[in-house]
């Protein structure tokens, strides 16, 4: 049975915001203590630090005296290996509250060149309002997001009535291999009425967002072929249709005029989030003087809520190497961006049926590899109306809607996993964090108001009823 949508109530903000600034210091060195860790999920690495920074995470778990139990689990890869450690801890909750599932990772990407470091990576440095370390953002502050509001929970709340589950995940940056098979295995402990995914952005350093969109993918592989072997361009040049000549025209016709995508059956959503200019594009985006943007949407509706079609590659005689010859065939590697809402199973027969029936001379296509990778769009039900009140009110500002013009694909493996569970994508991250680069840090104002307002949510929620 489904939980109806309450307002958030009053009485909580006062004091969670006076114990959340209490314990702030105390999270902030944990915090520090994390990034000392480096745990990177990708073979060439120690593994024995995934070891390490897990039992970190469950060690912390466990000083929570809250649990029924912590572990530290591993699921199987589809290679048969073992994938990294993950910590789960959970806690019954009464019958008629909700159970809510808390994820972050534990494990960072690489640290990259360290020349390009100002900082230490694997050491956490304060400057200013941020700490920088690789992981202080993405997604050490997730789990302390977590471990802090908990805490917060469990002080204030007469009675602590909702489940809960905690699942710090070990290899979120290298892919998430074993995680289908971890959320088999382990369905019954992760089952929850809300997921909160604690692993995205937010608008901007004083605009919080829940991530509610998300686009999916498809990418297809082809070869066009015209003739049945190379001929000579100025002997045969004139009547011949080469193959490149006809892949160029195919290519072209993926686009109109404007730039929107032309392929027929493909959907687009409407994602009413914050609106980006097309000066503030053109800046982030680095295009050059006198260079237009495509598509005539708005910008962040063009990014978000609809199709995107990109060559990705494409195989032809370098031209340092050309030589008069007419190619008989070419290949090429198409990657599709669908709207969230859209099937990667209809995107991709909508992009084979363009391609088939656009081949221009008669020339056949044959159809190589393919992917694809299923979108999100976030369910507005109680939580994500609790979440923007609690939201608005731990910033400066109201909180908006946003989306991924990428994908995340463990979220919709949560959403394909639990499709009754409402998911809030929420973050600790804005857009100078540095994720993924050198001089990734943590806004720490921002990790203090994202604390605060998964605080609300925990203790709101706490009062809900079946
Ligand atoms: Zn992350």
């Amino acid at each position: 049975m489904a939980f109806s949508s309450i307002p958030m109530n009053p009485k909580w903000f006062e004091p969670a915001s006076k114990f959340v600034d209490s314990q702030f210091p105390a999270a902030v060195a944990k915090l520090g203590q994390l990034v000392k860790i480096p745990g990177i999920a990708w073979p060439s690495f120690d593994q024995n630090n995934l070891e390490l920074s897990a039992k970190k995470v469950a060690d912390e778990l466990g000083q929570l005296d809250f649990f029924d139990f912590v572990e530290i689990r591993k699921a199987a890869k589809p290679s048969g290996e073992l994938g990294a450690p993950a910590v789960i801890a959970r806690k019954a909750g009464h019958k008629a509250a909700p159970h809510i599932l808390l994820y972050a990772h534990h494990d960072v990407q690489p640290p990259g060149d360290s020349a390009l470091w100002d900082t230490e990576p694997f050491e956490a440095t304060l400057r200013g309002d941020r700490l920088f370390g690789r992981g202080a953002s993405d997604d050490k502050s997730g789990i302390i997001t977590h471990l802090t509001s908990l805490k917060t929970l469990i002080s204030l709340a007469a009675e602590v009535r909702v489940g809960v589950t905690v699942f710090i995940e070990g290899e979120e940056e290298a892919g998430s291999e074993s995680l289908p098979e971890f959320l088999k295995t382990n369905h019954s402990d992760l089952a929850a009425d809300l997921i909160i995914v604690a692993d995205s952005g937010n608008w901007s350093e004083d605009v919080p967002a829940l991530t509610t969109a998300l686009r999916g993918m498809v990418s297809q592989t082809f070869t066009l072929k015209t003739l049945d072997h190379a001929l000579h361009s100025g002997m045969y040049g004139g009547p011949l249709p080469d193959a490149t000549t006809a892949m160029i025209r195919l290519l072209a016709s993926l686009t109109d005029e404007a730039g929107n995508v032309a392929i027929v059956g493909l959907d687009s959503v409407s994602v009413d989030g914050p609106e980006l200019s097309e000066k503030e594009f053109a800046l982030t985006a680095g295009l050059l003087p006198g260079v237009k943007r495509l598509g005539d949407k708005a910008v962040t509706q063009q990014m978000w809520g609809e199709p995107a079609v990109t060559i990705i590659g494409l195989d032809l005689p370098a031209v340092d190497v050309s030589s008069n010859t007419a190619q008989p065939w070419v290949r090429a590697k198409i990657s599709l961006r669908l709207s969230p809402s859209q099937s990667p199973e209809s995107g991709l027969e909508a992009l084979r049926k363009h391609l088939s029936s656009h081949a221009p001379f008669g020339a056949q296509v044959e159809f190589g590899r393919h992917e694809t990778g299923p979108g999100y769009l976030a369910k507005d039900g109680w939580a994500a109306k609790l979440a923007h009140e609690a939201f608005s009110a731990s910033w400066p500002n109201p909180s908006v809607n946003m989306g991924i013009g990428g994908s995340i694909p463990f979220i919709s493996q949560f959403a394909a996993a639990f499709p009754n569970a409402e998911i809030l994508v929420t973050g600790v991250e804005e857009p100078d964090s540095r994720a993924h680069s050198p001089n990734e840090s943590q806004h720490l104002p921002t990790l203090r108001r994202a604390i605060l307002a998964q605080s609300l949510i925990l203790l709101n929620g706490n009062d809900l009823e079946r």
